[in-house]
């Protein structure tokens, strides 16, 4: 994708964890050994799971097949178990803390000042990805997002987030995501939508673009450069 391309997007979809932000505090972590204990009684940790790129209903199915109990033991309690986790990221957010990536404030202000419609598309459900947005002081710059809580699959995330731009803004609206792990990159591209990968998780630049993004960065600060001076 040229980047004349994306610069031109109508609308964007960013990843939360790695690529707005980076939660800390553990409310988040401590949900779901919460919810594991009181759906299943298990008294396991999540540690070894595939947690970055992965979504919250993806992470609980590894843990449970991990621990030999069967995905219909999952689907008999899922919805319980979700608003047990929602619940518990509610109940202890003094504790979630965010540390914004670099240039993500003015990237996000920049963007929406041009009138671009910002949207999340993200892994977490849905509540639990709100506190965080506000946690990072980010809430009014997004007007939508797409969640885990319907759709396992990171690439039906971002399809759902897709179609949630279109509706507001006509089907021909133009839509980009911006993500931090090769999941996202082999999301997008499953869903044939154009992603910029962005290196301030846990990937570095060269593992990210091995995933071929449309465009590879190692900050968003990158991004607000090219972004600030469409406007000059
Ligand atoms: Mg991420």
């Amino acid at each position: 994708m040229p980047e004349i391309k994306w610069i031109d997007a109508d609308a964007y979809l960013f990843d939360i964890d790695g690529t707005l932000l980076n939660a800390f505090g553990g409310a988040h972590y401590n949900a779901f050994h919460s919810a594991l204990k009181k759906s299943f009684n298990l008294d396991c940790k999540i540690d070894g799971v595939q947690m970055h790129g992965n979504t919250d209903i993806g992470i609980l199915r590894a843990v449970m097949t991990r621990e030999g109990l069967t995905n219909g033991e999952l689907e008999a309690k899922l919805d319980e178990t979700l608003e047990h986790m929602c619940d518990q990221v509610e109940l202890n957010r003094a504790q979630l803390h965010a540390t914004v990536c670099p240039a993500i404030p003015e990237l996000v202000r920049e963007l929406h000042a041009q009138g671009k419609l910002l949207g999340v598309a993200t892994g977490n459900l849905e509540r639990i990805g709100w506190i965080k947005i506000e946690a990072g002081n980010l809430r009014e710059y997004f007007s939508f997002g797409a969640f885990s809580d319907k759709h396992e699959k990171r690439e039906d995330i971002f399809r759902n987030g897709v179609a949630e731009a279109k509706r507001r803004l006509g089907e021909s609206a133009t839509v980009c995501v911006i993500g931090d792990t090769p999941a996202d990159i082999t999301a997008a591209q499953a869903a044939g939508i154009p992603v910029i990968a962005v290196a301030t998780g846990i990937y570095k630049l060269e593992q990210l673009a091995e995933h071929n993004p449309d465009v590879c960065v190692a900050a968003c600060s990158e991004l607000l450069h090219l972004v600030s001076a469409v406007k000059r």
